[in-house]
């Protein structure tokens, strides 16, 4: 069986992934738009836990240790939020980390990446809202005739509204508060809307 830890990497608790994003200062407050599409007082920017090599390492060791009883034989994530963590799962799980990427709206395999018909895939994200990347990417994989053996992120903030087909894991469950832009309080009041990406 693959060694999934090293011995000065101990697992990572839910508090310490959240500790993580408070001391990378990736816990954000005030009023964004998801790539969603979805209105939030909250976002949390993985990019910036991830920029730190041991950070991405651990969550994607932890990631691997929950999910390794699925064996899969790829990882594959959606382009780009999902490449870094996907990288590390893959790295622990001793597996190659794929990515799909958007080309005319679309999400699919670029670069001369394949999947074997039969091949074992986990989708790996750096956080699901509504599921809909993760769905769109477990969708590339099953029509290159992959199987797709379960799905996993660093945080799921879609209280429990994912609707996934596959077996799902998250290393921590966070709720905030997410609104249709037509009934954003937030909106209502005034407050301008930030697209969480290379500004904050
Ligand atoms: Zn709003």
């Amino acid at each position: 069986m693959q060694k999934v830890y090293s011995p000065e990497m101990p697992p990572v608790s839910v508090d310490s992934v959240l500790d993580r994003f408070r001391r990378a200062g990736a816990l954000l407050e005030g009023h964004f738009r998801l790539t969603s599409g979805l209105h939030s007082t909250g976002f949390l920017q993985c990019a910036l836990v991830l920029q730190h090599p041991r950070d991405a390492e651990a969550c994607g060791a932890e990631i691997a240790a929950q999910i390794k009883d699925l064996n899969p034989q790829v990882v594959l994530s959606p382009a780009l939020g999902g490449i870094v963590i996907g990288q590390e799962v893959g790295r622990a799980l001793g597996v190659r980390a794929i990515f799909a990427e958007r080309q005319e709206g679309k999400l699919s395999l670029r670069r001369g990446f394949s999947l074997a018909p039969g091949e074992r895939v986990l989708v790996v994200e750096d956080v699901v809202t509504t599921g809909g990347s993760t769905r769109e990417t477990i969708d590339v994989a099953r029509a290159a005739g992959a199987t797709v053996v379960g799905a996993a992120s660093i945080i799921d903030r879609s209280g429990g509204q994912q609707n996934l087909d596959v077996p799902y894991h998250a290393l921590a469950t966070v709720s905030l508060p997410t609104y249709q832009p037509e009934s954003c309080p937030l909106c209502a009041a005034g407050k301008p809307v930030v697209k969480p990406g290379s500004r904050v």
